[in-house]
């Protein structure tokens, strides 16, 4: 099974730090790696080869919208893949089910590997309604899709982000084996499936025993040249 992982970079390092990051992964075999710079910085990554996703692009195609980016542009620059639908998105910047299956339309138009990223709140998680949520984000954002080839599954439980707290493996294998399934229903394919949410090279070693997933999307410690290199080598050898 292909593997990859994602760095989320996130709105983190000013320039210098970026040429020092840049400098630590010089020499070292990156394949598997998808670097999420901030959009600024990709240039950066792209001239020295690296795979590279952006963190988001714009709802509409191409025009007078200041400040914002789009999926076309985005893949005239060679960029690869996009991250669409984190729940930073979700929560600071109103980003509903529709706004991202739009978003999704115009990267598969584009030819952009898409990593939709879904999850539960802690409140869902308590109340049992985590499927409920994740079917509900997997059906509106995937909404008149027919093809999913270049869809990845970014499962994401909101109340993991940054905190530190992980489910169980066998959490996270019965929820990917949920959002496979549902997957399997509405298309009838197999689909990659990542988790991310407090992942490090401290915790990946037990993470790596879970066997449906495609990979990790990583955070903060993709920030820390060392520890992202500690996770790829524990997942692609
Ligand atoms: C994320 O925000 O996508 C993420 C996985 O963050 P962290 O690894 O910092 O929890």
């Amino acid at each position: 099974m292909e593997k990859i992982i994602v760095a989320n970079m996130k709105m983190n390092l000013h320039f210098d730090e970026v040429n020092n990051y840049l400098n630590e992964f010089k020499n070292y075999n990156t394949s598997g790696l998808v670097f999420c710079p901030t959009s600024i910085y990709l240039p950066y990554f792209l001239n020295s080869n690296y795979e590279v996703g952006i963190q988001n692009y714009a709802m509409y195609e191409n025009g007078a919208y200041t400040g914002e980016i789009s999926a076309s542009q985005v893949k005239s620059m060679n960029i690869n893949y996009a991250i669409i639908g984190h729940s930073e998105r979700r929560e600071y910047f109103e980003e509903t089910d529709n706004i991202i299956n739009k978003k999704i339309k115009l990267g598969l138009e584009n030819n952009l590997k898409i990593i939709l990223c879904i999850g539960e709140t802690l409140n869902h998680k308590e109340n049992n309604q985590t499927n409920e949520i994740l079917k509900k984000q997997i059906v509106e954002g995937l909404k008149d899709i027919k093809d999913i080839n270049n869809i990845i599954i970014a499962y994401e439980p909101i109340w993991s982000i940054g905190t530190g707290l992980i489910p169980t493996n066998d959490e996270i294998y019965d929820t990917t084996n949920f959002i496979k399934e549902e997957i399997n229903r509405l298309y009838n394919k197999d689909i990659m499936v990542l988790y991310g949410g407090s992942v490090t090279d401290e915790n990946i070693n037990v993470l790596s025993e879970i066997n449906n997933l495609s990979g990790f999307l990583v955070g903060g410690a993709s920030l820390k040249p060392d520890k992202l290199k500690r996770i790829k080598e524990t997942i692609i050898y």
